[in-house]
């Protein structure tokens, strides 16, 4: 197992507080590996910066040259790392391996052929005896902080877009996930120039704030809680660093009477408790039309009380455990509290299994009301409330009334319906009868508190480099 960071081109370890590393399907510890001193935080600040200047000023055509063989280092090593993150997160191995890696490692591939694409309007007179024209630049150096629920998807989100566009990084994984990290950092060290990626450790209070707050550092790229975004644009404010956001959510589900029902409890006992529910466009908050409502709890209960966790045999398990007993006792709180309304009903699950580890049961709670904790804060765990709405006003009304904004899915078989409520919905992405699929060409990010900034696509790109304007007298 790989433990070391990477600070321009040597591979070190951190050399201040020791973290544990558990494996949350058992709760026992995997390593301890201790986070960077903030001497260390300054080195690789550092080893960025001497980096830029030459990594800037490649062509396309070489980062593109250096992301795909990035590209082929993670497929060819895919099972090694599919195995450390069912290790670190605890999530299913075969799941990791077959649509997570693969779409990993075609973030690569994509960035590296959308950087030789990045071509800006034609140049021309727009003052007399004047051409002007439209540079797209790196910006500078980024400090990239990922969360815990895809450690290795998050990386390759934040770093291939990045690098792409001609910045250097420092990458702080979270101290609950770093070991996919890890071994990225061994094949950044060989297929990249010195310095272009950095790989720190450490928690957010320490080793991430000295990041974030950094002043040669010129973007901050965060993923993760609402409370952490503010942190980080309380430390942008002082020297004014640009931000992009992607802070988790809540995302609405709009059934109707006329939907497949089959389809729509077969697409939900997917989309809303892949990895464990512990993902921010989860199908989480569910509004059914009422002549349909009680045929649809029925239904979803009986699908989710199958879903398969806890087995030795890792190709039998659909969800792993939570990432920590912390997540799961935040995930049993919310369950306890929303059982204390009247109105409400817990029709599967709203315990945690016997035996090791920080599993929850996956639970589905009905009756809910949108005035409802349940249904207004973000639980992140394998919980689903059900709201009945008979107005459709009423359920994109509902479906708004959010702090969040970032995924949200509309199901009905008048496809013209779907897009009537589709542009009606604010959210940074609606998926009219299926949820949660992505796409390396599509944008994936949040409105509202969700955040902002666009992961993946050419969004991306532009999300990563500043538009200047260069003008010549003649
Ligand atoms: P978190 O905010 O606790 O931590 C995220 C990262 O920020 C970690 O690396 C952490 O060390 C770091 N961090 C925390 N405080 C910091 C500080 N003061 N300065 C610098 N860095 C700091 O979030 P988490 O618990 O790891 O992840 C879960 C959250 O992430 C959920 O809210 C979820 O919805 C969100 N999320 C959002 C998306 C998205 O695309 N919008 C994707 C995945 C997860």
């Amino acid at each position: 197992m790989d433990t070391q960071m990477l600070i321009g081109a040597k591979l070190v370890s951190g050399t201040e507080t020791e973290e544990s590393i558990l494996n949350p399907r058992t709760g026992e510890i995997i390593t301890t590996l201790p986070e960077a001193s903030l001497a260390q935080v300054e080195e690789a600040v550092d080893a960025a910066e001497k980096a830029f200047t030459a990594w800037s000023r490649t062509t396309p055509a070489e980062r593109s040259g250096y992301l795909l063989k990035i590209a082929d280092r993670i497929e060819a090593e895919a099972e090694n790392l599919a195995a450390l993150e069912a290790l670190n997160c605890g999530k299913p191995g075969p799941l990791a391996l077959g649509d997570e890696l693969p779409a990993i490692v075609d973030c690569f591939r994509f960035f590296a052929g959308a950087v030789r694409c990045m071509t800006g309007p034609v140049a021309g007179e727009y003052l007399e005896g004047h051409t002007s024209m439209v540079r797209r630049d790196p910006i500078g150096i980024v400090a990239s902080i990922a969360p815990w629920n895809y450690p290795l998807m998050m990386m390759a989100w934040k770093i291939a877009p990045a690098i792409g566009a001609g910045n250097t990084v420092v990458f702080k994984p979270s101290e609950q996930t770093p070991l996919t990290a890890l071994a990225m950092a061994k094949i950044f060290a060989e297929v990249l120039p010195e310095g272009v990626v950095n790989i720190i450790l450490g928690r957010g209070e320490t080793v991430g704030s000295a990041l974030i707050n950094h002043p040669k550092v010129a973007m901050i790229s965060v993923t993760g809680d609402i409370a952490t975004g503010r942190k980080i644009l309380e430390a942008a404010n002082k020297t004014i660093k640009r931000t992009h956001l992607e802070l988790g959510g809540k995302a609405p589900v709009i059934v109707f009477n006329d939907a497949d029902l089959e389809a729509t409890i077969e697409g939900l006992r997917a989309f809303s408790f892949y990895n464990a529910g512990q993902d921010c466009t989860a199908a989480c908050r569910v509004y059914v039309q009422g002549d349909v409502y009680d045929k649809f709890v029925a239904g979803l209960t009986d699908a989710v009380a199958q879903i398969s966790y806890g087995h030795e045999d890792d190709s039998l398990n659909e969800i792993g455990p939570l990432i920590s007993q912390r997540q799961s006792d935040r995930v049993a709180s919310f369950v306890a509290r929303a059982r204390e309304a009247n109105h409400i009903e817990i029709t599967t699950g709203g315990e945690r299994p016997k035996g090791r580890g920080f599993y929850y049961k996956p639970t589905v709670v009905a009756g809910a009301l949108q005035t409802d904790e349940i249904v207004r804060r973000e639980v992140f765990g394998p919980v689903v409330s059900v709201t009945r709405f008979d107005d459709p006003d009423d359920a994109i009304k509902w479906a708004n009334d959010s702090d969040y904004g970032l995924a949200s899915s509309v199901w009905t078989k008048d496809v013209s319906k779907g897009m009537q409520v589709a542009a009606r919905l604010q959210y940074g992405c609606t998926w009219v009868n299926t949820h949660f699929m992505l796409t390396n060409e599509m944008p994936h990010g949040g409105m509202k508190q969700s955040g902002y900034g666009k992961d993946m696509s050419s969004y991306a790109l532009e999300d990563y480099s500043v538009v200047r304007h260069v003008m010549v007298a003649h």
